[in-house]
């Protein structure tokens, strides 16, 4: 029932999930990883099991966006189980490690890691949401080279210097031939919670004139939301917290054009 092209039956390589989408950004600090947890989420309020994997290995948020703790079991001794929150599963190097632990890898040993995590003991999912480092890097390019990605979702704000990086991930997604499903504009307004005034914090129209330009859907635009920042350090994305909320109704709309 995902409704279009992204969503090929058997894309994926993982024997229990169907469809792996990728988040990415150019730079860090977007919002990406909010990103992927509320499409996760989104795409989980629409009757899709989702599922997130978080692939920033040196700098894992999912587990506490989630309200993640404790660690995930090992009824095998070799492969993990993925741990559930607000109706996702999600797996998350964060979760195997403490949390001031610097992940000091060069590329091979956190490829290895990503590999491990893809091969989570996951339940049939419609859609695993994976949530990549920013840039252009060994991990986005394992993952985009080794494994038939059904498409790239981009997170950026619309400030030139975010949207220059943006274009970046885009373009690698194109030359390894991952779809490009669309953009996310993040960050787009911020509306002052005391007097109502709407200021454009990182300029206007970057996300549009993005997409315009590469001819991709711009899925969706998020304002700059003192709640949505709120929600995921609580451990409760605003998707799943206040699913009537205008964000979580964006974050839905960009789930639906996938
Ligand atoms: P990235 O994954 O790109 O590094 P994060 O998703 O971790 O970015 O977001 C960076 C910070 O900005 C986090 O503290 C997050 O809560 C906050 N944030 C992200 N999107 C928004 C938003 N739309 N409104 C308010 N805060 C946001």
């Amino acid at each position: 029932r995902l409704p279009a092209h992204a969503v090929q039956p058997g894309l994926s390589p993982l024997a229990n999930v169907r469809n792996l989408v990728a988040v990415a950004s150019g730079k860090g600090g977007v919002g990406k990883s909010t990103t992927a947890v509320n499409l996760a989420l989104a795409l989980a309020q629409d009757g899709w099991r989702a599922g997130v994997l978080d692939a920033d290995i040196y700098g894992p948020s999912i587990p506490t966006m989630l309200g993640l703790s404790g660690r995930p079991d090992s009824p095998d001794g070799k492969t993990i189980e993925p741990m559930r929150a607000h109706g996702l599963q999600a797996m998350s190097i964060g979760l195997l490690v403490d949390a001031d632990t610097p992940m000091i890898w060069r590329g091979p040993m956190a490829t290895s890691a990503l590999t491990q995590l893809l091969d989570s003991r996951w339940d049939d999912l419609d859609v695993l949401v994976v949530d990549l480092p920013p840039g252009t890097g060994d991990i986005q390019l394992t993952l985009a080279q080794k494994i038939p990605v059904a498409g790239a979702v981009i997170v950026t704000t619309p400030q030139e210097i975010a949207t220059l990086d943006a274009r970046k991930a885009l373009r690698m997604f194109e030359k390894v031939n991952v779809p490009v499903l669309g953009l996310i504009e993040n960050m787009a307004v911020h509306v002052c919670s005391n007097c109502g005034h709407a200021e454009h914090v990182f300029g206007t129209g970057g996300g549009e004139r993005m997409a315009a330009q590469y001819g991709v859907p711009l899925l969706a635009s998020l304002p700059l939301d003192v709640a949505i920042r709120e929600q995921s350090d609580a451990g409760v994305p605003i998707v799943a917290a206040q699913p009537a909320s205008a964000a979580a109704q964006a974050y839905r709309g960009a789930a639906r054009r996938l």
